[in-house]
């Protein structure tokens, strides 16, 4: 009897303890970038394109950025210059998986081929395909861990979403969408970013200006540099490029996975409490 009782205070002094803690916790909960900068800026480029061995990646060394390249697996690019990409990672630039045969809705789209519509996919398949562009990848720089983004930002097989799949693959994963307004707001496992397509030099840097307002991160998703499909022109890249040097005070420019180790080891308390 006495050490059921024993056994019940401790208990109850155990759960008050613990709420005391964790509304102490809750109140200090604050999601802060590294160095008291006010926002990180994540530049992305997909499909594993000439230009971005001959333009992107050089105009972001200029300015001492690196940036993330998600390379399908099937990209021409990767094949003839595997030795220039490898480089290009071993210079600490991230290569992303975006699939092997980059499979995307081909209701939404028409260029889909019926092969690779990602509805006539299986969960099964994807998830092969996914572990083996990370093989692939991992044959080309050596790395063990890489983010992932998805095709076309597609996120469902026949309806069904697969984000929580993916989890066991990737550390974190870029999406489509707005801006989050907060970054507690933010799932590591569908980022938002903005897919450009043919902005001006004032549209990249605004986008840029809303995360530094909110505190939030910008991911901008490019695709052909200087000319070629989704493009961005060599001079509105160099325009953006530049504003976010002249503003590296307060800005963190960095690949998506070196962001997201943080973006991720920040928000754990967060998701600690709304689990
Ligand atoms: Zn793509």
């Amino acid at each position: 009897m006495e050490k059921r009782r024993f056994t019940l205070c401790a208990s109850l002094i155990l759960l008050l303890g613990l709420n005391g803690l964790q509304a102490q916790e809750k109140q200090s909960l604050k999601f802060a970038w590294p160095e008291e900068k006010k926002a990180a800026v994540c530049l992305t480029y997909d499909d594993g394109l000439d230009c971005h061995l001959d333009v992107a990646a050089p105009a972001l060394e200029r300015h001492g950025f690196r940036g993330t390249f998600y390379v399908t697996g099937n990209s021409v690019s990767l094949n003839s210059r595997t030795g220039e990409w490898r480089a290009m990672a071993a210079r600490g630039h991230e290569l992303g998986n975006h699939t092997l045969f980059h499979p995307c809705h081909g209701s939404t789209y028409d260029w889909v081929k019926p092969e690779y519509d990602l509805d006539s996919y299986t969960l099964e398949r994807l998830m092969s395909e996914l572990f083996t562009a990370n093989s692939l990848l991992k044959a080309v720089d050596g790395r063990e861990e890489r983010s992932f983004a998805y095709t076309c930002t597609n996120h469902t097989i026949k309806g069904l979403s697969f984000v929580d799949d993916i989890r066991t693959l990737f550390p974190a994963a870029r999406g489509g969408g707005e801006m989050p307004a907060a970054m507690d707001q933010v799932d590591p496992y569908y980022v938002p970013s903005w897919g450009v397509v043919d902005p001006t030099g004032e549209e990249l840097i605004q986008y840029v200006e809303q995360a530094i307002e909110q505190g939030t991160m910008a991911v901008i998703m490019f695709h052909s540099v200087g000319g070629g499909y989704l493009n961005v022109s060599s001079e509105a890249h160099e325009q953006l490029l530049s504003y976010l040097d002249e503003h590296s005070d307060i800005l963190w420019v960095d690949t998506f996975q070196n962001v997201m180790k943080h973006v991720s080891s920040e928000l754990l308390p967060f998701q600690a409490f709304t689990e």
